[in-house]
């Protein structure tokens, strides 16, 4: 009979609290959700507790692994009282950082590909800056952070499960030479979309660091859609050089993005640049050129906050069809007009994040 959530709480009355209450029935076990042997939940602690409950998150997981039929296993710390607040509104008062995030062994630089909002094109993005990246020799990975709609596995045409290495470490995935590990790996996107936000920031913060990323020049975050707790979170978390911000370039999309860099910038993250995507149509049959929806937007915006411009992609049959069908444009026609555009965008990326600049990290923010 296949594994139920009063298993699990069962399970884990085996592992106590410091204070000696077992922990399946302390009422603590949030998120629990069990698929063909991924066992994942979260246990809810008062954020001062954090280092005091690490080992009863070990136990509990090293436990939960020892089930019949348990493959997978992924427990979280999750501080409900932990970051609650949206975006910073512009020029509202972050509390000052007290101490930066730990940086991730082996990794140089960690890049956000982030966006206001969903659909504008910013995993698709993601994947070709990464893939550019390598294309420059680079060692590269992807973390597909889009919990809500990881799009990394599709993308990169990869299927399966990333094996286990030691007691908890998960080997990522890899094509096209770049190293991926997506939450869509792990479990279904349905399940992924009714996460919680302290359950979406836990899952995250070991998909960074619980995965035997090795040596990697950069490591390129697919971040969550938006600007909520759980991207905020994930911004003053992460040791993090910059952020790229894609944008299509209607105006809607284009205040999003707005409030997207001003996210990063409150929590010191600089941001690398704007890319203005599905930025024009060029009819494959006659070659004209319209810009459904506007053109330039993201340039001016770019130009009015005060950080670069990355570059314009084209709203292109091309770009969609070779995305869907896992082939991305730049590995597989590397010298297309579109695959040029992506690698130049990725030099400049890269140029700003290693000429220091922008390789400062990102600091904590104080949570009250
Ligand atoms: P997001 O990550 O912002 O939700 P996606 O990268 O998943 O967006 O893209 C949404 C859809 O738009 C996908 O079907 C993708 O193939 C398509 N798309 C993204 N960028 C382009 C583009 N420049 N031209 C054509 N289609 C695109």
């Amino acid at each position: 009979m296949s594994l139920q959530e009063a298993d699990i709480l069962k399970a884990l009355d085996a592992v106590k609290l410091p204070d000696g209450t077992p922990l399946g029935a302390s009422g603590r076990i949030t998120g629990v959700m069990i698929n063909d042997g991924k066992i994942i939940c979260a246990i809810t602690i008062e954020a001062p507790e954090a280092s005091a409950m690490e080992p009863v998150r070990a136990a509990a997981e090293a436990l939960l692994r020892k089930l019949p039929g348990a493959k997978t296993v992924l427990v979280g710390l999750t501080a409900d009282k932990a970051p609650t607040r949206a975006a910073p509104a512009p020029g509202a008062t972050v509390p000052r950082a007290t101490s930066k995030p730990a940086s991730l062994p082996g990794v140089k630089h960690i890049i956000a590909v982030a966006s206001g909002k969903g659909g504008v094109g910013k995993s698709t993005t993601a994947c070709n800056l990464a893939l550019a990246l390598a294309a420059q020799g680079l060692k590269v990975g992807m973390l597909d952070a889009d919990i809500y709609g990881p799009s990394q596995p599709k993308l990169f045409g990869l299927r399966g499960k990333p094996k286990l290495v030691g007691p908890r470490m998960l080997e990522p995935m890899e094509r096209f030479g770049v190293k991926v590990m997506s939450i869509g790996f792990l479990v279904d996107e349905e399940q992924a979309m009714i996460w919680r936000g302290p359950m979406v920031i836990s899952a995250i913060t070991q998909m960074l660091r619980e995965v035997a990323w090795g040596e990697l020049d950069a490591l390129i975050v697919d971040m969550p859609p938006g600007t909520g707790d759980a991207q905020l979170t994930m911004a003053q978390q992460t040791p993090t050089s910059g952020a790229v911000i894609v944008s299509t370039p209607q105006d809607l999309a284009l205040l999003d993005a707005r409030r997207g860099v001003t996210m990063f910038q409150k929590v010191n993250v600089p941001i690398l640049g704007i890319i203005e995507n599905m930025s024009s149509f060029c009819c494959p049959n006659c070659q004209h050129i319209s810009p459904i929806f506007g053109h330039g937007g993201a340039r001016l915006e770019a130009e009015r906050l005060g950080v670069p411009f990355l570059g314009e992609v084209p709203l292109d049959m091309n770009i969609r069809a070779t995305s869907d069908e896992g082939r991305p444009i730049v590995a597989t026609e590397p010298d297309s007009p579109h695959a040029q555009i992506y690698k130049r965008m990725a030099a400049q990326v890269w140029a700003s994040v290693t000429q220091g600049t922008s390789a400062r990290t990102a600091p904590r923010i104080v949570i009250e």
